[in-house]
């Protein structure tokens, strides 16, 4: 084997056929010692001493290549070509020498000894080893070359040496003998080569399938056509426990399943439901996946293919991140993030399954909860200890309920309750009374002591008869009322609610068209000076006369037009009927509008006023806004800033209704105001209530030193106005008792009126002080 062979034989081929030279040396010393014995015979047969020379010669080479043989043997096996080399090396020295030695045995026989038992024992001796040449020396050709020269030859030449005609053919013939060894030697060796080759080949690639395999992040099980695993991976080993894939090999789908339920970790139910859907996969061909829940948590995702041959696939992945996350969605999905309680969408599904499900004829109930005056905590205290209430109320609200009863919160303050199988209505009653009871008391949230008030409403319905939506908007109209009632109560639905409300939306739809058509009127109230008794200013009234319900008070439809968004389009209206009238009246008299809280939702409201004074001409000077406190607190709104820039305009403000909300006089002198009007239920008991007096008293006399002047409204006798008069002395009054609300032209004639208390007054005073 040269160079150039070395180049053509892959170093991993050629090893292994060098070392086949070195395989059998029992039957080579069985064969030398056979070749031994027969030359002896030959020479003990005729006694020529060249047959002991080279029997002696054939002993000695037997040592040598056993030897040989032996050394190699002992040695692990070559691991480059040139080791390999070597020894083919060696082979070829001792091997050429037993040939060598064979040869001359054979020339001896044939042609020198002329002895008839030596020349058949030659051609024997050439005949037995030929045969093995090919078998044994395959590996290396040169070997084969030279063993089979060295064996020919010397029979060709002894044959045509002998000289006559019969012989020299015989010599001839046995030329192509040699060509035949070689030949049979190269098919042997070809043969071999290619199946060591694809055998390196086989091997190469299932190396590389075992690592493909083996990495892969997959489980993976094979299955025979009988239904035992043929094929498993690392992964599919690592979930069974098991320390090899090979432990997997032969085990069928039922005993792998009974090991994870052996294990803990599989239930013998999910067992039975894993192998029917994977059998049905594997039997149907299709493509079909299982979802696993393992009992520590784990998911796995298992899919069964039938692949070629009858051999199905099960692979297998870890789905316990994919699995968790969707059901974090899920859950995001349908509760609420601040309580943990469902949402508005998942409780409707969850009342909508159940109410579709059991007696169509049972009764349940559905409560809507909705604290009171939450927005002025969420105003004052701020918003995180707005949630942290909400979070107190679900807690509790979670702890009352009992079974059958799903508790959700719909979103800011309102939490709706739904009562699956009342008995009857005062069994509603008992369960909606004991929340209530168990709702109310502190809480105590970041520090603060909070008191937790709630208003309800409640529905109890016939399951057949109404669904989710229904038993909801009957619910909301039942806390509607509950809330007018007063707060921190609860009510059931009851049928006249629903007609009330819908008097209600057709009302709003009757508004809408009042003040798209200018349906709405103006009426000015004369405000008096308590010091001259004459109209010093007029406070503009809204008027919607209905064209069924005849006239409809503004405390009616001014909330109405707030919840609609139309006031500005009412104020707009009042603002330019009041300026452009007032700028008829005398030059000393001037008009008050009310504005709602709604109007300083932006800053449009300056334009509107700046717009009706240019329209109308009239003096900002004579032009009053009226604001509720509501309007002025809102901390979040701009309602100061836009106040501050109306005043700048020249206009002046007051404080409408002073005493009916927070009332405190701290804050009176950081607002930018002008008067205070105090409210009418001031003035309702104050000729009995000395309390009453006083506070009034009060009022006046802390808002004189701010620069603020005082009307009192609401004064309705005579009685009252002297009180006033004499002790509280307001800087001016309004009320029945100067006249209700008249047309702007009444207010023109009515101008110049002095009312005749202002005698009577000075009569009482008089009388006072004597
Ligand atoms: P308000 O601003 O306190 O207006 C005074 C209300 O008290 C008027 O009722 C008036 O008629 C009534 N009143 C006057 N003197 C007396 C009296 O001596 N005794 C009694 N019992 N009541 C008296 P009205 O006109 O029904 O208005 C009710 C409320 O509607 C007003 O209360 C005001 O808040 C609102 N409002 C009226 N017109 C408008 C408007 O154009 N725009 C806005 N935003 N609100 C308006
Ligand atoms: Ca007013
Ligand atoms: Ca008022």
């Amino acid at each position: 084997m040269n160079l150039k062979r070395k180049n053509e034989i892959p170093v991993d081929v050629y090893i292994p056929f060098v070392e086949t030279l070195f395989r059998d040396g029992v039957t080579l010393s069985i064969g030398i010692l056979a070749q031994t014995f027969l030359i002896g015979l030959v020479w003990w047969k005729n006694g020529d001493p060249r047959y002991l020379v080279v029997a002696i010669a054939m002993v000695l080479v037997g040592i040598f290549r056993m030897r040989n043989f032996q050394k190699y043997n002992s040695l692990p096996s070559p691991t480059t070509w040139e080791e390999a080399h070597k020894r083919e090396n060696d082979y070829i020295l001792y091997g050429s020498m037993h040939g060598l030695t064979l040869g001359a045995f054979c020339l001896l026989g044939i042609y020198f000894a002329r002895d008839d038992f030596a020349e058949i024992a030659s051609v024997c001796l050439t005949l037995a080893t030929a045969t093995s040449i090919a078998g044994r020396n395959y590996g290396s050709p040169r070997m084969v070359t030279i063993l089979t020269l060295a064996l020919t030859w010397p029979i060709s030449l002894g044959f045509l040496l002998r000289g006559d005609i019969y012989h020299v053919l015989l010599g001839l013939l046995s030329a192509p003998f040699l060509f035949a060894i070689r030949k049979f030697a190269n098919t042997v060796r070809d043969v071999l080569f290619a199946a060591v080759s694809e055998e390196k080949k086989a091997n190469r690639l299932a190396q590389r399938f075992n690592r493909a395999l083996n990495t892969m992040s997959h489980g993976l099980v094979m299955l025979g056509p009988d239904g035992r695993v043929a094929v498993a991976n690392a992964e599919a080993a690592h979930l069974m426990s098991l320390k090899s894939p090979d432990a997997l090999l032969g085990r069928s789908i039922h005993g792998l399943l009974m090991r994870g339920v052996a294990g803990g970790m599989l239930a013998p139910k999910d067992c039975r439901y894993i192998e029917a859907q994977l059998t049905r996969a594997l039997r149907e061909g299709r493509d079909r996946k299982v979802l696993v829940s393992l009992a520590n948590g784990q998911h796995y995702e298992f899919s069964a293919r039938e692949g070629s041959q009858e051999l199905g696939v099960i692979t297998f992945e870890d789905v316990t991140a994919r699995v968790e996350a969707e059901d974090k969605i899920r859950f995001m999905a349908r509760y609420d993030n601040l309580t943990g309680l469902p949402n508005r969408a998942y409780f409707h599904e969850l009342i909508g399954e159940a109410m579709a499900s059991g007696d169509l004829e049972r009764l349940c109930g559905l409560a809507v909860l909705d604290l009171d005056d939450f927005k002025s905590v969420n105003d004052t205290l701020g918003h995180p200890v707005g949630d942290g209430l909400i979070y107190a109320v679900a807690e509790r609200l979670a702890a009352v309920v009992g079974p059958g009863v799903t508790v959700s919160r719909f979103g800011g303050d309102e939490f709706m309750i739904f009562f699956d199988r009342v008995e009857d209505e005062s069994h509603l009653s008992s369960q909606i009374d004991e929340i209530f009871i168990e709702l109310q008391g502190e809480v105590d949230v970041a520090g603060h002591g909070l008191r937790i008030q709630a208003s309800g409403g409640a529905v109890l319905s016939r399951v057949r008869d109404t669904d989710v939506d229904a038993m909801i908007v009957k619910a909301d109209l039942a806390l509607h009322k509950a809330k007018e009632l007063g707060k921190n109560t609860w009510r059931l639905f009851e049928a006249s609610m629903e007609v009330a409300f819908r008097n209600r939306q057709l009302m709003k739809a009757d508004l809408r068209t009042a003040v798209e058509s200018k349906g709405l009127r103006v009426v000015y109230q004369p405000i008096v000076a308590m010091s001259t008794m004459r109209i010093a200013s007029c406070e503009a009234l809204c008027r919607w006369d209905h064209p069924d319900l005849g006239p409809i008070s503004p405390s009616i439809f001014i909330p109405l037009a707030e919840e609609m968004g139309i006031i500005s389009e009412v104020s707009t209206f009042v603002l330019h009927a009041a300026c452009t009238e007032c700028a008829k009246w005398p030059a000393q008299t001037s008009v008050s509008v009310n504005l709602s809280a709604k109007d300083f939702r932006n800053r449009d409201v300056i334009e509107k006023v700046r717009h009706a004074l240019a329209s109308s001409g009239l003096a900002a000077g004579r032009l009053e806004i009226e604001v509720t406190e509501t309007a002025l607190l809102d901390d979040k709104s701009l309602t100061r800033q836009y106040i501050e820039e109306l005043k700048r305009l020249g206009v002046r403000i007051a404080l409408d209704d002073f005493g009916t909300g927070y009332s405190s006089l701290s804050y009176l002198h950081k607002l930018p105001l002008d008067k205070i009007k105090i409210d009418r239920s001031f003035l309702m008991d104050v000729t009995q209530n000395s309390r009453s007096l006083e506070l009034l008293k009060g009022i006046v006399n802390l808002s004189r030193p701010l620069g603020l002047s005082v009307t009192v409204e609401g004064v309705e006798t005579f009685e009252q106005l002297k009180i006033l008069a004499l002790q509280v002395k307001p800087d001016l009054v309004q009320g029945f008792l100067f006249g209700s609300a008249l047309s702007a032209s009444g207010i023109e004639t009515m101008s110049s009126t002095v009312w005749p208390f202002a005698k009577d007054i000075k009569t009482a005073r008089k009388a006072t002080h004597r």
